[in-house]
């Protein structure tokens, strides 16, 4: 086994690579891997462990009464509006007007009844691709499209609305305790041990709405988080703002999801040929969060008489849509080549039938 083992009966328990969740403290800091629980010789915290293989019995974050105090005051009057078509919620200035969705186009909207209490974002990734400069993307995505139709070739980019985007990001500090078992082999026999872990996730991303709405969204929405700036309501002059449809527990559940798949890898990789991890438990700790806002530009494109939907990423200019394909005729013409020799073998070997 490796440094600071402890036995404890026929259970091997391992104390490396644990910080203090209180002050991130390294050195001193004991595991008592009898009761389970961390103490700080800095800051004297002492902090119950999970148990491996059971429901983590810490209590539940309680992010709805973050969410009464969290600050409501974009700074700037907002109205909201629902699509009766793709769901979509959008938030505008007050003086703004708009008969129709930025998501589907639809005009089936109609202004929310709860609009005074929609929580304000406290970041945002500004837009660092001006209106004018989305034609370009355009053409540098499409000219990386080798079967594209000639005919999309030139087109022009309408409908183009910059929009923001609702995304949660949590940090968090995270304790693991895992059940562990050696692997059988010739020379030793089948070993049990505990270990314990903790790592730090910074800006853990997780995006605000999960309707379905443009596609092409998905395929473009990775952003630079570093550079998020202090929310202010000039960066939202005039530019609408997807509300979150995912809430901030309902994100916080994802992130969760998210993390425990990377301890498992994390563990894997750091055990998989010569134990095999039986149960991991995780307790979160100074988990924060903040809701932060992130450019898109939608817009549309004509090719024949078909309207295809358009998304560029507002910061960093990454575009995505459909492109009519000249996939179809190289596949489509040979077939109608060979099937016309085959009917011409056939009569020629039936000339009976002419
Ligand atoms: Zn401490
Ligand atoms: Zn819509």
């Amino acid at each position: 086994m490796s440094e600071n083992s402890f036995v404890i009966g026929a259970v091997n328990v391992t104390s490396t690579e644990v910080k203090c969740p209180g002050c991130g403290a390294s050195i001193g800091v004991k595991y008592d891997p009898e009761a389970l629980n961390l103490t700080c010789p800095f800051c004297g915290l002492v902090s119950a462990l999970p148990q491996p293989g059971t429901v983590p019995v810490m209590q539940e974050l309680d992010f709805n009464s973050a969410l009464q105090r969290a600050s409501v005051n974009w700074g700037h009057v907002k109205k909201m509006i629902t699509c009766a078509n793709c769901g979509g919620q959008t938030l505008y200035d007050a003086e703004q007007v708009t008969g129709a969705c930025p998501f589907c186009g639809s005009t089936s909207v109609a202004p929310a009844a709860e609009n005074a209490q929609i929580m304000a974002p406290q970041a945002v990734i500004p837009f660092a691709v001006t209106k004018e400069m989305t034609q370009l993307c355009f053409d540098n995505f499409l000219n990386s499209r080798r079967v594209a139709s000639k005919k999309v070739y030139g087109s022009k980019l309408e409908n183009v609305i910059g929009i923001y985007l609702p995304f949660w990001t949590y940090d968090t500090l995270t304790v693991s305790v895992y059940d562990a078992h050696t692997i059988e082999s010739r020379y030793a026999p089948r070993q049990n041990f505990r270990g314990v872990i903790n790592r730090f996730y910074d800006d853990l991303v997780i995006y605000g709405s999960d309707k379905v709405r443009n596609q092409n969204i998905k395929r473009v929405q990775e952003f630079d988080f570093q550079r998020m700036v202090p929310y202010s309501p000039k960066y939202l002059a005039g530019i609408p703002a997807e509300r979150y449809t995912v809430g901030l527990n309902d994100g916080w559940e994802r992130a969760k999801m998210q993390i425990s798949e990377k301890i498992k890898k994390m563990l894997f990789r750091k055990y998989f040929w010569k134990a095999t991890i039986d149960a991991i438990n995780t307790n979160y700790y100074n988990v924060k969060f903040r809701y932060v806002l992130a450019p898109i530009y939608l817009a549309t494109y004509k090719c024949g008489r078909m309207v295809y939907p358009v998304a560029i990423n507002g910061q960093t200019g990454k575009t995505y849509c459909e492109v009519p394909t000249f996939l179809a005729k190289l596949i489509l013409i040979p077939l109608a080549i060979m099937l016309l020799v085959l009917v011409l073998f056939f009569f020629a070997l039936t000339p009976e039938l002419m």
